[in-house]
């Protein structure tokens, strides 16, 4: 990392994401400074061989030039963090690695102009890690080198440098861009906003405003964007200066869009692309296993459109789209047994994204519940005609049998019984979803840990 030389500088959270901004740092010549609240994340950064600096102490902040913070630690709602409240009121910038990556290694070297690496964010509610592992699968497969980070798993600073004509694709939570300092990537992608993660963003407005930030403030050379809710037609209105202009790629699972520069929508099952009101391009998105449901059809238009800006030919977006294998958790089929589906989409933890799998499977005996959300899920009760039966687990079990009216349903409280009772009842044809609609932490540590529990239930099941 550039820019610190010589320069003491706080970094604040110690996962993997923090040490590696660490190592980036003392790598770039600065001095890191490094605290967690946490004495366990404490010990683990002290046995990888760093010494520890108590920010909470007065003074800590004495002579440093600024305060690197992790995504997961929340700055101002719904309490502010002490130390980066202490930073703030004393001056300090604060920032985060995403801000960094962009403030020294995506910076174009005006010199070697073709070597900088091109940027891809991809940010939005659902849709951002299918639709990143997507474009850089299209890209793998269209034989550019490139690397995925940012919330995905592997951190921004952990890349490797970039090669020539590389493409850096980063899945950018609201955590992310809200602190970054600079966030300035060639093509930025918006998948679609629904209510989550309020709490820590005072409301809806909060949450868009972090988002937003890639689109308005770096000013993208071409922003995606997804237009089936109102944020995503004020977003793209607001960059584009007219309606033929393509900077913007509007694209949408639910609308024909041709009369606009540039879009990319899915219908009946097909992908469209028009450019200035002639369509110029098509793929049939029927059979493609990876991406099963109008949900994943979304993210097939955004993926094509970020590639199709990148030169990529319409004809290996299409190969590549049926090379995909899917991301474990999201739509994931772990086993068809006597004839029944069994689905993992651990990771529908929002109404939004189980209501997705509710639509895009047929006769489902759906396992639902654990650590429930503001808002509960009265609003699913549109989706529910596919479901043949519910089996809750967790501790929001209780609830949405109660909230969601006339369900046949059973009370199972864990994911063995859930699994059991499901495989007992279901008939050649069903599928067996588990798509929560909550998040794990009531009986897991994370929904990794609960989609592979289920996974693991379902591969013990009779064949
Ligand atoms: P994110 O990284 O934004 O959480 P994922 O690709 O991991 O997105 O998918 C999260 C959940 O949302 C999964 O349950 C998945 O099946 C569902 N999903 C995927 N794409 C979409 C979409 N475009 N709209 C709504 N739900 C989606």
């Amino acid at each position: 990392v550039q820019g610190y030389k010589g320069h003491k500088v706080a970094v604040l959270g110690l996962g993997r994401s923090g040490l590696a901004t660490a190592a980036a740092l003392r790598a770039g010549g600065a001095e890191p400074l490094l605290w967690d609240d946490s004495p366990e994340a404490r010990a683990r950064a002290e046995a990888a061989g760093w010494t520890c600096h108590d920010l909470t102490r007065e003074g800590a902040f004495h002579g440093v030039a600024a305060l690197i913070t992790s995504p997961g630690i929340p700055h101002l709602y719904p309490q502010p963090n002490r130390v980066i409240a202490a930073a703030m009121e004393q001056g300090i910038p604060v920032d985060n690695d995403i801000g960094l990556f962009f403030r020294s290694w995506a910076m174009p070297d005006w010199d070697n102009f073709e070597t900088t690496p091109r940027t891809v964010c991809v940010t939005g509610s659902n849709g951002k890690s299918t639709t990143t592992a997507l474009i850089h699968h299209i890209l793998d497969h269209a034989g550019r080198p490139t690397q995925m980070a940012g919330n995905i798993g592997r951190g921004v600073l952990d890349i490797e440098p970039a090669q020539d004509g590389e493409v850096v694709v980063l899945e950018l939570s609201s955590y992310q861009t809200d602190l970054a300092r600079a966030l300035t990537p060639d093509i930025a992608v918006f998948t679609n906003l629904s209510p989550d993660h309020f709490d820590r963003h005072a409301g809806l407005g909060g949450y868009f405003a972090a988002k937003r930030r890639l689109f308005v403030e770096g000013g993208p050379d071409r922003a995606v964007i997804g237009v089936d809710e109102k944020e995503g037609v004020f977003l793209a209105n607001q960059i584009a200066t007219s309606r033929e202009d393509d900077r913007v790629i509007r694209i949408s699972a639910a609308k024909k869009l041709g009369d606009f520069g540039w879009s990319v929508f899915a219908r009946k099952g097909f992908l469209a692309e028009w450019r200035k009101g002639r369509q110029v391009g098509s793929i049939d998105l029927r059979d493609i296993a990876g991406l099963p449901g109008a949900h994943n059809h979304q993210n097939a238009c955004a993926a094509y459109a970020a590639c199709r800006s990148l030169g990529i030919a319409p004809k290996v977006i299409e190969e590549a789209f049926h090379s995909f294998k899917g991301l474990p958790h999201r739509s994931q089929t772990i086993a068809v047994k006597r004839g029944v589906r069994y689905v993992n989409d651990s990771k529908a933890t929002n109404v939004d994204s189980a209501e997705k799998a509710l639509e895009a499977f047929s006769n489902i005996r759906w396992i639902a519940g654990g650590l429930g959300k503001e808002g509960g899920v009265k609003s699913l009760q549109p989706h529910l005609g596919h479901v043949r039966k519910a089996y809750f687990i967790g501790h929001s079990g209780r609830d949405f049998a109660l909230e969601l009216d006339g369900l046949d349903h059973e009370i199972c409280e864990t994911m063995e019984r859930a699994v059991e009772r499901a495989a007992e009842d279901a008939e050649p044809g069903d599928t067996v979803l588990l798509a929560p609609a909550a998040a794990s932490f009531d009986q897991y540590k994370s929904f990794e840990k609960r989609g592979d529990h289920f996974a693991e239930l379902v591969v013990a099941l009779p064949d």
